[in-house]
């Protein structure tokens, strides 16, 4: 087969049958062999009978209907585990993202050799309390991902190789960075194509501003897991000993001061009286606490199914 198309959506009933039919239109122009696989991601309007009325008169519809909301995430995740195409193509079911893209996108992943291909929706009909904080949003994504040639991660209209989505665990909210999560994959051929970009026509947007402030948390998990995920020795026991050392360097300096006015007979305070000594107690303490969660993290580390986890390309 040649695409799977992968459909996150939520409440999108009205949206659903345009959708569908645009997709077989261009589909079937291109003479691709394809499947479309809708997740109902826990609608509580018609969509699911929307999808079952789809999937009755055409056989390349397939569905997924979770019991409750999960997400977005969750979502894309049990898509690409039932996906069987070569290429697999997401995007949102709102009408925002456009069918006509896909025959490019799957000439890019099968022709120029790309795992990933990204949407960039350079012209956005979106409100401006939306567009500004995505500016900022990619240009930090950028700079912590290293992915320097993306304008727009979190574009619905993504492109894969199948293998690509197979080997990537989409969770929580970390749709925002699939392409980082692929290149810590070691998928790091990821380009990216302008694509069409509409205003909502029916219903409404399922994230709040919120996403931005989530969006920055999970940015630094992801930077985190990637950098200190198997190792959280090295960065805590490095910051510990960072503090531990200041911490004791400042406690011999206000001993060693005391000392001194001592032994010339001037006059001294006692050690507990310079603020020097609190701080110096602060650091010791924040330092071997940070060199146990070092420990802790390892012992964690030790557990996790990750730990021994590689992107094995070929083998002979
Ligand atoms: N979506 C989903 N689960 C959710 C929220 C959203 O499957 O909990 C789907 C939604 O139906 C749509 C896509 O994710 O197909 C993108 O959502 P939306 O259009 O609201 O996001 P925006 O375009 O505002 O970024
Ligand atoms: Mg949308």
């Amino acid at each position: 087969m040649d695409i799977s198309i992968v459909i996150p959506l939520y409440n999108e009933e009205e949206s659903l049958p345009e959708l569908y039919a645009w997709i077989q239109r261009v589909m079937n122009a291109n003479r691709f062999t394809y499947e479309v696989i809708f997740v109902n991601d826990g609608s509580t309007d018609h969509s699911w009978q929307v999808i079952e009325e789809l999937g009755r008169a055409s056989e390349h519809v397939k569905g997924i209907k979770f019991r409750r909301n999960y997400g977005k995430s969750p979502a894309l995740y049990c898509g690409f585990e039932k996906a069987q195409g070569d290429v697999v193509i997401t995007m949102d079911a709102d009408l925002q993202d456009s069918p006509d893209e896909i025959p490019e996108l799957y000439r890019m992943i099968t022709q120029d050799g790309y795992d990933l291909v990204s949407g960039w929706k350079q012209k956005r009909y979106d409100p401006l309390s939306k567009t500004i904080p995505t500016k900022l949003f990619n240009a930090t994504a950028r700079a912590v991902s290293g992915i320097h040639n993306l304008h727009d991660f979190n574009c619905g209209l993504k492109a894969y190789r199948r293998e690509v989505v197979k080997n990537i665990e989409v969770y929580g909210e970390m749709h925002r960075y699939i392409p980082y999560l692929a290149k810590n994959a070691g998928f790091n051929r990821i380009a990216e194509k302008v694509v069409h970009h509409q205003a909502r026509k029916y219903g409404k947007t399922k994230f709040g501003l919120n996403r931005f402030v989530n969006g920055y948390l999970d940015l630094i998990t992801l930077w985190f897991l990637s950098t200190f995920g198997v190792k959280p020795m090295h960065i805590f026991g490095f910051l510990g000993s960072i503090m531990f050392v200041l911490g004791l360097v400042a406690v011999v300096v206000v001993g060693a001061n005391k000392l001194y006015d001592m032994y010339h007979g001037n006059p001294y305070r006692l050690i507990t009286e310079s603020p020097y000594f609190y701080l110096a107690l602060t650091t010791m303490i924040l330092g071997t606490q940070l060199f146990l969660a070092g420990f802790i993290g390892e012992l964690i580390a030790r557990n996790s199914p990750e730990r021994n986890k590689y992107q094995i390309e070929k083998e002979i």
